[in-house]
């Protein structure tokens, strides 16, 4: 049987990866990570092939081209990311669940196309002041990019709805056993 689609989203910086990444390593739930391309540059101890496929911008729309992404989005001008159908289709056809940290638009459109088959996590700061904090505390992305990414979670909050369930990441143990738990109750269905 092929496998599920679990699609995590969030403003930048509200916990997603730092959620995936326990859950992951904690290894109860048969899930891999799909590594998206993008076309921006990497960042802290970031790793090609790990976190993403780093793409020239030509390089980037080549793959558009050629219709290799379930979906992509220019999430931030000028700075592109997409879901690679080659990524979905090597972990599900071998029965592995996925899971996708994607945009708030990404994330909508990926539950349209799976439907039941996917199951749509959204993830909320307690408060945007909070949310610059972490931005701040992450220590990797300049002032200008921290105040381009708050300024845009207003918006990215308003998709919250159309999400299949809503976490809010406040207590960081409490969030990833929620998570988990939504997890584990979709793919033992
Ligand atoms: P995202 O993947 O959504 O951009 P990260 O997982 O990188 O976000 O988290 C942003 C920063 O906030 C990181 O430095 C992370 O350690 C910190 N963080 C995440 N969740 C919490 C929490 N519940 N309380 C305090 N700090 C947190
Ligand atoms: P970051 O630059 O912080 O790694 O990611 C910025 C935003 O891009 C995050 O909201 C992240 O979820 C989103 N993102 C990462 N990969 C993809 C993808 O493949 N498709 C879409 N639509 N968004 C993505």
């Amino acid at each position: 049987m092929e496998g599920k689609i679990i699609i995590i989203s969030a403003p930048s910086g509200c916990g997603k990866s730092t959620i995936i990444n326990a859950i992951l390593a904690k290894g109860e739930i048969d899930m891999q990570f799909s590594v998206s391309a993008t076309s921006r540059e990497p960042r802290g101890q970031e790793v090609d092939g790990t976190d993403y496929y780093f793409l020239t911008p030509d390089d980037f729309r080549a793959r558009i081209e050629a219709d290799a992404f379930v979906e992509f989005e220019e999430v931030y001008p000028g700075r592109y990311y997409g879901t690679l159908k080659s990524e979905v289709e090597r972990i599900t056809a071998d029965g592995h669940n996925v899971i996708l940290d994607i945009d708030v638009k990404g994330g909508v459109n990926v539950k349209k196309l799976y439907g039941d088959r996917a199951v749509s996590i959204f993830i909320e700061p307690p408060s945007i002041e909070t949310l610059r904090e972490r931005l701040t505390g992450r220590a990797t992305d300049s002032p200008e990019a921290i105040e381009q990414r708050v300024g845009k979670a207003a918006l990215e909050l308003t998709y919250a709805p159309a999400y299949d369930n809503v976490v809010i990441n406040d207590n960081l143990d409490a969030a990833i056993a929620t998570v988990e738990k939504i997890i584990k109750d979709f793919v033992g269905r």
